[in-house]
């Protein structure tokens, strides 16, 4: 192997002090705490390979936790780069989000996993296990829900799903919180979390928070494994420990010492290190805590804690806004923050009539940057409610200004994405109802509402999966003449599908899904143009999965429908596309653009409504959108332009809106411009 080793001066170069410090730390706990742009995922990146490259750790004994799946593939990139590693080592590196890091573990570890239910039954799930999205895992609830004759209106599903989606993030099973339930709702919503999981258990899958939650499980009920991965791991490093719920803490804590945490714990060479800002704490929706942050220092009372002070991304009017604006925060802790970048240009904030001309706008402003030079790809719309993005791409549209869009339809989520993996699902694991149901009548072959009815109450009654149950009702001949054939037929197709599974490759049993199961054809029928567009959606597809058979490591089924199942939204981004991006201001954490557009800065957008019709001013929720406007704010480098419509249409209705409070709080000699009705400091 040509090893191509980096020294460690080289390693260290161009870093400051404090980074150098905590790229070299030697054992045992270190929390980094710092600002936007001071170089923490930097720090991790540098750390993983010092550690690789002098301290000569295996590749396989670190494991380092990204926030996106980018920014794991960023970093192993930089890793083959930096260190010559070859690209199969790398790519076998524990190197991934909580969920992918989890899925595999799970991979190999899930018969292992006991998990409990509320009569006390134990539950077993096997290695195929599918990994459900947010809407198989919503339909699963709604049956749940008809299963126990409970009524959506008392219970509304979505609502349900985000009980229970908490609960899993708080580390508690159906069981245990069973257990705890206070009164009559919890101890329902206990009984429906139950069904649902014995639900999830029928369809061998797994929802997203399972993922986390049965990898804690196996810790914490598995002595045995437990003390395998305590061994194995030598090293842990986490990016945006800020956002992480109390799941992924005590996964993160049992991996490091086992169940007994505690100051007398032995690192002998091992360590933690966890890197973040709390004021980029912005996922308090999906369970994370950043006070757990608080907690590290508690947990781990001999941790090294590291502050670095410099921002290398931001120009200072940028940083001085950002600053400002943070600081009306209550819960947090000061810190210094300072700019390495030069004074730049002020902040530019522009008052539209609507946001019709907001859009206008912006595409105005991007066309004079581009004609100055600054590439389509330097430039980012941010906005705080995905609503925003229609009038934005309507003006881009209109102007001829390419652009791409972060977070919008997912192409997983298309009809016909959805129903072809919905086939592979069903031949990897055909216990997997939820898929059986998406295609056993698409495209049509007479199987119709009232025999997959008396296929479902089969199963119920004999607690099987759909696929046993129909094969159930085909052997005893309860079935219509009609129905029997075209239920035959479906079942002979999946049956070959089974077969052929285990002797081709992914690409090619694809290719014979779509062909075999006669989808294309009935698309090629409709021949219109929504039918060309999703043939044209299912050539990709394929393209796909050629390109997963060719790039990685692991080339089975199982490994290509867990990419699917946690690809983001982010992923695709590539900084070489000629276009500008648009993005929700959730999904720009971590990223930097050299011009940035932040719209839609008034009460009601920004901060969310929500936040309005909560009676004090200074309540959590109101602090997290000000974190949220932080991270929006420091993803600029160069240039940042604020935006504000006096009208907009959302949420249906057209309505007049003030300028967001935030503006208030940002330094007057920092901007430029228009804004409400007045000009703010002076032009450049
Ligand atoms: P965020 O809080 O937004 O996640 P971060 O703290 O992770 O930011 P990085 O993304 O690591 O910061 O770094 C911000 C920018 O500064 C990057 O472009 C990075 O390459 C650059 N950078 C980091 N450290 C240095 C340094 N010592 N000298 C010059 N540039 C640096
Ligand atoms: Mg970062």
């Amino acid at each position: 192997m040509n090893i191509n080793r980096h020294s460690t001066s080289t390693l260290l170069e161009g870093l400051t002090h404090e980074q150098a410090q905590a790229v070299l730390h030697e054992e045992g706990p270190l929390l980094v705490l710092a600002g936007a742009g001071s170089g923490k995922t930097r720090v991790l990146t540098h750390r993983v390979i010092y550690l690789l490259e002098e301290k000569r750790v295996e590749h396989n004994r670190l494991m380092a936790v990204t926030f996106t799946n980018k920014a794991a593939k960023e970093m192993k990139s930089r890793i083959q780069s930096l260190s010559g590693a070859g690209y199969k080592t790398v790519e076998q590196m524990w190197i991934g989000t909580f969920h992918g890091i989890c899925n595999r573990l799970l991979r190999a570890e899930i018969p292992f996993v006991d998990i409990k239910d509320a009569s006390g039954k134990t539950l077993h799930w096997t290695r195929n296990f599918v990994i459900f999205d947010t809407q198989d895992s919503l339909n699963l609830l709604k049956d749940s829900l008809k299963t126990l004759n409970l009524d959506e209106k008392l219970y509304p599903p979505k609502v349900v799903q985000g009980r229970i989606s908490a609960l899993k993030n708080f580390g508690l099973l159906s069981a245990q919180f069973n257990s705890k339930a206070k009164d009559s709702y919890e101890l329902k919503l206990a009984e429906i979390y139950d069904k649902y999981q014995e639900k999830l258990h029928q369809n061998n899958a797994l929802d997203f928070d399972d993922l986390l939650l049965f990898t804690l499980e196996l810790f914490r009920s598995n002595p045995d494994r437990l003390r395998h991965y305590n061994q194995h791991f030598e090293h842990l490093l986490v990016d945006e420990f800020q956002d992480t719920n109390q799941t992924q803490y005590d996964l993160l804590k049992t991996i490091v010492q086992g169940l007994q945490a505690g100051s007398d714990f032995e690192w002998s060479g091992r360590s933690f290190c966890a890197v973040g800002d709390i004021d980029q704490s912005i996922y308090s929706w999906r369970g994370a805590n950043y006070k757990l942050t608080l907690h590290f220092k508690k947990d781990f009372p001999q941790a090294s804690i590291i502050k670095l002070e410099e921002n290398f991304r931001s120009k200072e009017q940028i940083l001085q806004v950002a600053n400002s604006v943070i600081k009306n925060n209550q819960q947090r802790i000061e810190k210094k923050l300072v700019c390495t970048r030069g004074k730049g240009e002020k902040v530019t904030c522009f008052e539209a009539a609507d946001e019709i001309e907001e859009g206008n706008y912006v595409a105005s402003e991007i066309k004079r940057l581009q004609a100055k030079g600054v590439h389509l790809h330097d430039m980012a719309v941010l906005y705080r409610i995905n609503a925003q993005s229609r009038a934005l791409e309507e003006a881009l549209l209109k102007n001829k200004i390419p652009y791409r869009i972060v977070g919008g339809m997912r192409f997983y989520d298309r009809l016909e994405i959805k129903d072809l993996v919905a086939y592979l699902r069903l031949v990897y694991n055909t216990k997997d109802s939820t898929a059986l149901k998406r295609v056993i009548n698409s495209p049509r072959r007479g199987i119709g509402a009232s025999t997959i009815a008396q296929i479902e109450e089969k199963a119920d009654s004999l607690n099987m999966s759909l696929y046993a149950a129909l094969a159930d009702l085909l052997d005893s001949g309860n079935l219509g003449a009609k129905a029997t054939q075209a239920a035959h037929g479906f079942v002979e197709l999946i049956d070959s599908f089974v077969e052929l599974a285990t002797e081709v490759s992914v690409p090619e049993l694809l290719r014979i899904v779509i062909e075999r199961s006669g989808y294309l054809q009935a698309l090629e029928a409709q021949d219109d143009e929504e039918s060309e567009g999703r043939i044209e959606n299912i050539h990709e597809l394929l393209n796909v999965a050629q390109h997963f058979n060719e790039e990685s490591e692991d080339k089975s089924l199982g490994a290509f429908l867990a990419q699917i199942s946690l690809a983001s939204d982010t992923d695709k981004l590539q900084d070489d596309d000629s276009a500008v991006t648009l993005l929700t201001v959730h999904s720009s954490k971590g990223l930097e653009f050299p011009c940035v557009f932040i719209t839609g800065l008034e009460e009601g957008v920004f901060p969310h409504t929500r936040v309005l019709a909560s009676s004090h001013d200074c309540n959590e929720d109101l602090e997290e959108e000000r974190r949220l406007l932080y991270v929006a704010l420091t993803r600029a480098e160069d240039k940042l332009y604020l935006t504000f419509a006096r009208r907009r249409r959302l949420w249906g209705q057209r309505e007049y809106a003030e300028p967001s409070r935030f503006m208030a709080e940002m330094p007057q000699e920092c901007l430029s411009g228009y804004w409400g009705s007045s000009v703010i400091g002076r032009n450049n």
